[in-house]
Parts: structure tokens; C-alpha cells; sequence
């Protein structure tokens, strides 16, 4: 992973911000600029360089991760360490940006303490979330990975999905495998939604049976290598009705057209439009109730969001999923979901598979 070209990238971008520093405090963020994956850090990034702070737990990780940032075990806690830093080494009258999403009011307390006025403190734009917003080469190989072996879980979900087995049963299954293969973990918690809870958009795997007849979504996503991955398949036990086939054909369709919209320079919000479009015309549009997609890498919603109003466009490297759904509460509910890159001429369907209605 390319540490010193991310760092130095930032270290431009802080100029044109009228900042002297930046004090990262999102771990995803410091994972990304430096490679630390530790769960206590505060990184700070100035134009005579990075500082890693972290605790005594992570001396033997950090000299194994960390690039391009030195690295200082705190005594005390990494962010009242970094900010001592600053005193010390940066003086006054510094400009300190901080990443306001990640920082609490508490730790806001704690840092103007230890500053006493001695360096001003600024909420800093998402200078580190827009740099994540383009993937690199071999952030996409890995993103590649983790959404291969996220979608071979599908295999076992469709073998173990019959009626009267438990939810849980399913998804514990799936994640036994996904730890056995390599995963680090899952990227959320594994939702499994049979029958009238396939209805509920973030039904995780519960103790509930899975009946004779009905849909099942299977939401599911593993962390390989520090990326994650996303996907949603929807099946249906037992014959389904008419009425199911033409729900299921037109998350299809709003799934398809969404994706045909995804190029450079179309913006978020038209990818979301395309979809919303096609499931307006079948009378579902009342019933898809969240937005179409999201970005994902080191964490599993990143941006864009793919929703009404969101003005970014797409560009080549931006790594989103694809996800319309629609559902009827107290009835059923279907989402489809896939991984896609933006490439130069439109996008690639990270492992295209087929989507025809699978009837268990
Ligand atoms: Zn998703
Ligand atoms: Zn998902």
C-alpha cells in the first residue's frame, strides 16, 4: 500500500486548508494514511511529518505495521499524548485541524485542556474521507478478494436454507466458513430475513424458523485483508407466486438499470433515480425505503451514498455497491445486491453472477 504517497497527498491538502497539522482520529482514517490497525491510536499529520500515538499494548504491531509515520508509545492516553506533542514540538500559534465525525465532545474537552489556548483548534473538512473515495490498483485487488469470497457464502446459505431450520443456523454456517477461508471477520452482522421479516430491511439472523414457502434475504459481507464486502441475494422456498415473481423481477430490473447508470461523471443521485424509476412504474417505488448504495473499502459504508440529492459524481476507482429493494411490511420484502468499480467507460461488476430467482 502506497503510506508515503497517502501521507504526503494530505500533507499538500492541509496547506490548501489553512491548517498546520491534522489530528486523526478515526481509526479507519489512520489505517488508511499509515497502515495501523491497532484499536487506541491518534495520528498526527504535519508538514515535518507523521506521528503515530498509541499505547503499550501496541508497541511489538506498530513497528510492524506503521509506515511512513513515527511511532510514539504514550504513557498516557495517544490523544492527550498527540496534543502534548503539539505543545511542545509545534509551539503556539498552530493551526490543529481535527476530524469533527470523530471526536466526541469529552475528547474535545481533553485536547482544549491540554492546549489552554496555546494552538487553535479547527474542524477540519473530510480531507482523509475523499482521498478513500478513489480507490488505488491495489486497494481494488483487494477489494476484489474479500467480494469473491463473500460471494461463495452464497453457496452454503442456498445449501443450508430449508424450512424449519433457524436463521441463525444459516448465518453461522456462512461465517464458520468465511473465518476458515481467511476472513478476519464479517463486515456486519450476517441478516437473514425468511418470511414476514424478509420485510424488515436490516433483519438480522434471528432464532426465527424459516417457513414452507416465502422469500429469504441473505445480506452478507466479510473483512479479508482489511476491506470489506457486500452482497444480497434474495431466494424464495417453495413455488413462488405470481405475484412474488413480479416482485422479484423488478428489484431485478431497478437492480440492472441502476448499474447500467453507473459511469464517470454521472452523479450519485442519478444511479439512485435509475432505479427508482423502474420500481415507480411497477407502483413498488413507496415500498424501497433506503438508498439505492454506498462506497465500501476499509469500512462498509463509505462515501458516496448513493441516495436522492447527493450531487458527487462518480469517477473511475470509486468502489460502490448496488442495492435496491422493496418491501411490503407484514408480508415479504426482496433486495438485491452487488459490488461494482467505476471504470473509465462505465463499470465492472465485481464477480458477475446470475440472478435469476433461486427456488429452494
Ligand atoms: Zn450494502
Ligand atoms: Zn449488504
Amino acid at each position: 500500500m502506497d503510506h508515503a504517497g497517502r501521507l504526503s497527498r494530505l500533507r499538500s491538502a492541509l496547506g490548501e486548508n489553512d491548517l498546520d497539522s491534522l489530528l486523526v482520529t478515526h481509526l479507519p482514517n489512520i489505517h488508511y494514511l499509515c497502515g495501523f490497525t491497532g484499536s487506541a491510536a491518534a495520528l498526527l499529520v504535519a508538514d515535518r511529518g507523521a506521528v503515530l500515538f498509541t499505547d503499550g499494548r501496541y508497541i511489538a504491531q506498530a513497528k510492524e505495521e506503521v509506515k511512513g509515520a513515527r511511532i510514539v508509545i504514550a504513557r498516557k492516553s495517544p490523544l492527550v499524548a498527540a496534543v502534548e506533542w503539539v505543545v511542545t514540538e509545534y509551539g503556539t500559534s498552530t493551526a490543529v485541524g481535527i476530524e469533527p465525525e470523530a471526536i466526541t465532545a469529552g475528547m474535545r474537552d481533553r485536547i482544549a485542556s491540554v492546549l489552554k489556548g496555546k494552538a487553535r483548534l479547527r474542524p477540519a473538512p473530510p480531507l482523509v474521507e475523499r482521498a478513500r473515495l478513489v480507490k488505488d490498483a491495489a486497494e481494488i485487488v483487494r477489494i476484489r478478494r474479500a467480494v469473491e469470497l463473500g460471494a461463495s457464502l452464497f453457496q452454503i446459505a442456498r445449501k443450508k436454507i430449508r424450512p424449519g431450520v433457524t436463521e441463525v443456523e444459516v448465518a453461522a454456517a456462512m461465517e464458520y466458513e468465511a473465518r476458515r477461508a481467511g476472513a478476519e471477520g464479517m463486515s456486519f452482522p450476517t441478516i437473514l430475513a425468511s418470511g414476514t421479516r424478509s420485510a424488515i430491511v436490516h433483519g438480522r439472523a434471528s432464532g426465527a424458523r424459516i417457513s414452507r414457502r416465502g422469500f429469504v434475504v441473505c445480506d452478507f459481507g466479510v473483512i479479508l485483508a482489511g476491506y470489506c464486502s457486500d452482497r444480497t441475494r434474495t431466494v424464495h422456498v417453495g413455488q413462488p407466486s405470481a405475484e412474488a415473481r413480479r416482485l422479484y423481477e423488478a428489484v431485478r430490473e431497478a437492480q440492472q438499470e441502476a448499474i447500467s447508470a453507473v459511469r464517470p461523471g454521472a452523479t450519485a443521485a442519478e444511479v439512485d433515480g435509475a432505479a427508482r424509476r423502474v420500481l415507480r412504474k411497477r407502483k413498488l417505488a413507496r415500498y424501497f425505503t433506503h438508498s439505492t448504495g454506498h462506497g465500501l473499502g476499509l469500512e462498509i459504508h463509505e462515501a458516496p451514498r448513493l441516495a436522492k440529492g447527493q450531487t458527487q459524481k462518480l469517477e473511475p476507482g470509486m468502489v460502490i455497491t448496488i442495492e435496491p429493494g422493496a418491501y411490503v411490511p407484514g408480508k415479504w420484502g426482496v433486495r438485491i445486491e452487488d459490488v461494482v468499480v467505476v471504470t473509465p467507460s462505465g463499470c465492472e461488476v465485481l464477480t458477475p453472477t446470475d440472478k435469476e430467482l433461486v427456488i429452494i
